[in-house]
C-alpha cells in the first residue's frame, strides 16, 4: 500500500513474520500480539513521528507518569477480513472520537485523525495476514496512550506515547453468565471518570468483581453509585434488558461510557422494527417485570465478545433465573447475527459503518 501521510511515518519491518506459527482456531483472547505495533511520542507540545516496528517488550524509567499516577487510556476496536481478502474497520473514526474524549477527562493531549486513523491502517496493510476470513474472526486492535514524563512530581505528564498493539480474536459462544446487581460498590460516579475508557477504571472493577465471583457470579451489573437503584452497565460492557418486545438501555452519560457496539445494536435493532427505549430503568422495574413473566432478555453488549447473554442476576441476596428464550426468537442471537453480518461483510451494510483499509 503507498499510503500517503500527512505525517512522518517509518516502517521498520520484521525479517520473519511469525504469523505461521500461530494456531488462530485456538487463540486466547488477548494473549498473542501480531508482528509489528506503531508508536508515536508527544513531546514539546505535538506529536512526533509515527514509527511501526517489530512488536516486543520497552523501557522506560522507573518514575514515569504513568506507574506513579496513572494517566493511562486505551481504545478497543477490531478489524475484519471479508471473502475477497479485503480487510475493514468498523466505526474506527468513533474510536478515535472516543479516545480523545478519555484524553481530554484524564489531562492528557489529543491525537490527530491522521496519525490515529491512517497510522492504524498502515500498521494492518503490514499485518494483514493476522486478519483471518471466515465467521468470528478478526484481529483485535489496541490503541492506547500512558504519561512518559519522568519524575514523580505529581501533576500531568508532559511526555506521552501513543501504541497501537494487535491480537487475533474469535468470537466464541462462550455461554450465558450470571450477574450480580451492584449494592454497594460503584463503578463510576457523576463528575468521575466513567465515560471514559482510562486504565483505573477496569483496576478499580477487579475486586468487587473478584467478590462476585467467589459467591458464583462471573459479573457485575453496575448501579448508580448515589441510589444503587439504575442498571447501568454489565461488567465492562453496556447493558440491554428485554421486557416483553421492548429493548431498553440507559442513556450515556458521565456514568455510562458511550459503546460503539451499543449504538450501533440500537440502530439495528430499529431498523428491524424492534421498540427500543433509551432511558434509566430501575432494578424494582426488573423485579416486576421478572414477577410477570415479562423479563425475557438480558445482555451485554462490547467489541470484545459483541454480545453476552445473561441467564440470571442477583439481587438482595436472591437469585431471579430469565426465561429459556428459543434462539430463533432471541434479540440478542438476532442482533448479534446481523452486527457481525455487517462486520464480516456478509450482510449488506446500509449504515455505512465499515471502512475499508
Ligand atoms: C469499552 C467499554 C464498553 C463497550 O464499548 P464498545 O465501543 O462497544 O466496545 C462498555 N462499557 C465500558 C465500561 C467500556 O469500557
Amino acid at each position: 500500500m503507498s499510503l500517503e501521510t500527512k505525517f512522518e511515518l517509518s516502517i521498520d519491518k520484521i525479517e520473519k513474520s511469525r504469523v505461521d506459527s500461530i494456531d488462530f482456531e485456538n487463540v486466547k483472547f488477548g494473549s498473542i500480539f501480531t508482528d509489528h505495533m506503531l508508536v508515536c511520542h508527544y513531546k514539546d507540545g505535538k506529536w512526533g513521528k509515527v514509527e511501526i516496528k517489530p512488536y516486543g517488550p520497552m523501557s522506560f524509567a522507573p518514575s514515569i507518569n504513568v506507574f506513579h499516577y496513572g494517566q493511562a487510556i486505551f481504545e478497543g476496536m477490531k478489524a475484519y477480513k471479508d471473502n475477497n481478502d479485503d480487510v475493514w474497520l468498523f466505526r474506527p473514526r468513533e474510536n478515535w472520537a472516543r479516545f480523545n474524549k478519555s484524553a481530554e477527562r484524564m489531562a492528557m493531549p489529543h491525537i490527530d485523525e491522521e496519525r490515529f486513523i491512517d497510522g492504524l491502517k498502515a500498521l494492518l496493510d503490514l499485518d494483514r495476514e493476522w486478519v483471518r476470513k471466515g465467521e468470528g474472526n478478526s484481529l483485535y486492535l489496541r490503541p492506547f496512550m500512558v504519561g512518559t514524563h519522568e519524575g514523580v512530581v505529581a501533576g500531568p505528564s508532559s511526555e506521552f506515547m501513543f501504541c497501537v498493539i494487535c491480537s487475533p480474536a474469535r468470537t466464541y459462544y462462550s455461554g450465558k453468565v450470571k450477574v450480580q446487581v451492584a449494592e454497594h460498590y460503584s463503578r463510576a460516579a457523576n463528575g468521575g471518570v466513567g465515560y471514559t475508557k482510562c486504565s483505573g477504571n477496569y483496576g478499580g472493577q477487579f475486586y468487587p468483581t473478584q467478590l462476585a465471583q467467589q459467591e458464583g457470579y462471573q459479573q457485575i451489573i453496575w448501579t448508580d453509585d448515589a441510589t444503587h437503584t439504575k442498571l447501568e452497565e454489565a461488567g465492562t460492557m453496556n447493558v440491554f434488558f428485554r421486557i416483553g418486545d421492548t429493548l431498553i438501555t440507559a442513556p450515556t452519560s458521565e456514568r455510562i461510557l458511550d459503546g460503539v457496539t451499543r449504538k450501533s445494536l440500537i440502530d439495528i435493532a430499529k431498523s428491524k422494527g424492534i421498540n427500543v427505549e433509551v432511558r434509566a430503568i430501575v432494578v424494582q422495574e426488573l423485579l416486576d417485570a421478572h414477577a410477570k413473566g415479562e423479563l425475557l432478555e438480558i445482555f451485554g453488549a462490547g467489541t470484545a465478545v459483541t454480545i453476552g447473554q445473561i441467564e440470571g442476576f442477583a439481587y438482595q441476596q436472591k437469585y431471579y433465573e430469565l426465561p429459556n428464550v428459543k434462539d430463533e426468537d432471541s434479540y440478542a442471537i438476532m442482533l448479534k447475527t446481523n452486527l457481525q453480518g455487517i462486520q464480516q461483510k456478509a450482510i449488506e451494510d446500509t449504515f455505512n459503518w465499515t471502512e475499508k483499509i
